[in-house]
């Protein structure tokens, strides 16, 4: 749903590869391609502006740490400023009461009545209730005939009154009819008009008034740019709705909704509907829509846990030991140990984009790391620092104590040998990720 804007953004971040460091330059340009990327997602003006200048902040305040690029930094930085812009933390939606009562908002299309569904459903199955679906379009029949079939076709109930003209009516007396046969969950479906109009927002408002609702939910169309963002806005300041229901996130949306929405408006995105189905409905979590816009496999994590295990001052020294070619086999120890911390191989390899799908079958043992542990710990320190006495009999006594082959010490000194080349070239962590799975 995003691939345009992912994708613009991962270019954005390659302006930065290759380069050491975060600097004001560098940052200016690849926010300018960011901001550039969200203004084409729909994302409003404003908000976009906020959101590079936040990001140039962050990122020039905080150290580069050598194990991480500043291109996954910044990466990490944007990624966090998405999450606060989505709103951070997932947003609960309010159903408890007796009856607890949701009412909905929003223009005609929009997907309400689909929403109303799927909602029930979702509460039905999810969480146990017992919800009542209530048809409140006076003006269109085929509305209430729309609601009649979803709750057919769910087994959930679906109130209305054909004869009334007066939503408030309606609504209340479905209220009544919730409470005396048990149900515990009333959602109503309201009427909307094609355009933002005086008479339907003295309408919802008149509904919301009589109702006092658990939760009122306004549900908008993602696929409508920046008017979505206008309608919130008008609905906002009528009747000031608790969430939001971005619809039709499957089609062919820019999603710039989903980033402005919250901003302009300050009330926190709920769901997503993601397909015309009963069951394309998606809670919506800040984090992982801010992860799948990066497109980003889950990099932030990894990222988080190697600055939590890097050693900023043993990552120069070692680095000064691969430049003069002094790397031996106790830094060789010391870095499969640093890895290891960061957790388990698997978990690590998979948390690079990419890289998870190609290793959903491959079986890694969990402790790869052990026979070059046990080998590596039966050399002498003479031979730990000094690779070259390994001649045939000291890799046969440390092949005995070690419990492993021959076949094996030659392998790991060979390793070694290839990583200590490739390690003149590199030094950063993400290749030495890819080397250790050259190692398996
Ligand atoms: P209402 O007028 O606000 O009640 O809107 P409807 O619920 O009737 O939805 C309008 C159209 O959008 C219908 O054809 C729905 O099937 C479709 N629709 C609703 N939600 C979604 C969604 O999440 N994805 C897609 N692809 N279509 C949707």
């Amino acid at each position: 749903m995003f691939e345009n804007l992912t994708d613009k953004i991962e270019r954005a971040f390659k302006v930065l590869k290759g380069h050491g460091q975060i600097t004001e330059i560098n940052v200016a340009e690849t926010l300018k391609e960011v901001r550039r990327a969200l203004l084409d997602a729909d994302v409003n003006f404003k908000t976009a502006k906020e959101f590079t200048q936040s990001v140039k902040e962050k990122a020039l305040g905080r150290n580069v740490l050598t194990s991480i690029s500043p291109g996954q930094l910044l990466t990490k930085i944007c990624h966090e400023e998405l999450v606060e812009l989505m709103g951070g933390a997932e947003a609960e939606l309010q159903f408890q009461g007796s009856p607890g009562i949701i009412l909905m908002s929003g223009l005609q299309g929009s997907g309400k009545t689909t929403f109303s569904g799927k909602l029930a459903n979702f509460l039905k199955n999810k969480k146990g209730k017992k919800p009542l679906l209530v048809a409140c379009d006076v003006y269109r029949p085929a509305a209430i005939d729309q609601l009649h079939v979803l709750g057919d076709q769910l087994g959930i109930e679906v109130f209305s009154n054909k004869e009334e003209k007066n939503p408030v009516k309606i609504a209340e007396a479905a209220i009544q009819h919730a409470k005396s046969n048990s149900f515990n969950v009333v959602i109503v479906d309201t009427a909307g008009r094609l355009a933002v109009d005086a008479e339907m927002m003295d309408e919802i408002e008149a509904i919301k008034k009589a109702l006092n609702p658990t939760e009122t939910l306004f549900v908008v169309d993602s696929m409508t740019g920046q008017d979505a963002v206008n309608t919130a806005k008008a609905f906002n300041d009528r009747i000031d709705f608790d969430g939001v229901v971005l619809t039709k996130l499957d089609g062919d949306t820019r999603g710039g909704a989903a980033l402005s929405i919250k901003a302009v408006v300050d009330k926190p995105i709920k769901f997503v509907g993601t397909g015309e189905k009963m069951d394309a409905l998606d809670v919506f979590y800040p984090q992982r829509m801010a992860d799948r816009i990066l497109g980003m496999g889950d990099v932030v994590s990894l990222v988080e846990r190697a600055q939590e295990q890097f050693d900023e001052e043993q990552a120069r020294k070692l680095q000064k030991k691969i430049q003069k070619n002094q790397f031996d086999f106790n830094d060789f120890l010391g870095q499969l140990q640093q890895i290891k911390k960061m957790g388990n191989v698997k978990d690590l390899l998979g948390m690079v984009p990419g890289m998870g799908k190609a290793l959903k079958n491959v079986d890694i043992e969990d402790d790869a790391f052990k026979h070059i542990e046990a080998i590596i710990h039966s050399m002498t320190p003479a031979e730990r620092s000094n690779p070259a006495l390994l001649n045939g009999s000291r890799k046969k006594r440390i092949a005995t104590g070690s419990g492993t082959s021959i076949q094996e010490v030659n392998k790991l000194i060979k390793q070694f040998d290839d990583t200590r080349k490739m390690m003149k070239v590199m030094g950063n962590k993400q290749e030495m990720m890819k080397m250790m799975k050259q190692m398996k």
